[in-house]
């Protein structure tokens, strides 16, 4: 394992719809008077720079593009970056990954599964747990995050082949995030204060 443990990160105080553009990172979420010809492009700055055809193709095969556009957004930027938090690495390593795929998929099902999930937008927390950060980094969060970076429309139950792709991009950014996690579980210490 080489993953260092971290100190405890600052509240982090993200939110969907944060821009910092002359940074190049920003946010693809419309806003409601947006005409429909500006859609997909930065609601701050109209930067037009996401292919959304081949965003929304849901290839796994492309999963690095999609990868590569999800970080031009503000909030997916921050949790493909962001330091995970030490409960959330010792969550993962007692799991270790195959358990871990089974707990994406489980969390997955209940947070967007269904057709109408409870408090849509507010389901996913942003700590305590790696599948959250994937979830946002990948805007599999929501149902609003779902529908506007992967054309999965709103009101309708996922199908097996939506869960799947959700699943597998949760497993890339696994790979990316944390490659040295074991196949599995290690046994870690409770924490005590
Ligand atoms: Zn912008
Ligand atoms: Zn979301």
């Amino acid at each position: 394992m080489t993953m260092a443990p971290l100190k405890k990160p600052e509240p982090l105080k993200i939110s969907c719809t944060m821009t910092d553009c002359d940074n190049d990172l920003h946010c693809f979420k419309a806003t409601q008077k947006m005409p429909t010809v500006d859609r997909g492009k930065c609601r701050a700055c109209n930067a037009d720079l996401v292919d959304w055809s081949r965003v929304h193709m849901r290839a796994i095969g492309d999963a690095a593009y999609t990868f590569e556009a999800l970080k031009r957004e503000t909030i997916r930027h921050h949790f493909f970056h962001v330091p995970i938090d030490q409960k959330a690495i010792n969550y993962a390593r007692r799991k270790g990954r195959k358990k871990l795929k089974e707990a994406i998929r489980a969390r997955i099902e209940k947070s967007i599964g269904p057709a109408v999930p409870s408090w849509d937008g507010r389901q996913t927390p942003m700590k305590d747990n790696p599948i959250f950060y994937g979830q946002h980094a990948t805007a599999t969060c929501c149902r609003t995050c779902l529908a506007y970076w992967h054309a999965i429309p709103k009101g309708e139950r996922l199908t097996h082949g939506q869960i799947d792709y959700c699943v597998d991009l949760l497993e890339l950014f696994f790979d990316e995030r944390m490659p040295d996690l074991s196949e599995d579980p290690v046994h870690v210490p409770r924490n005590r204060k």
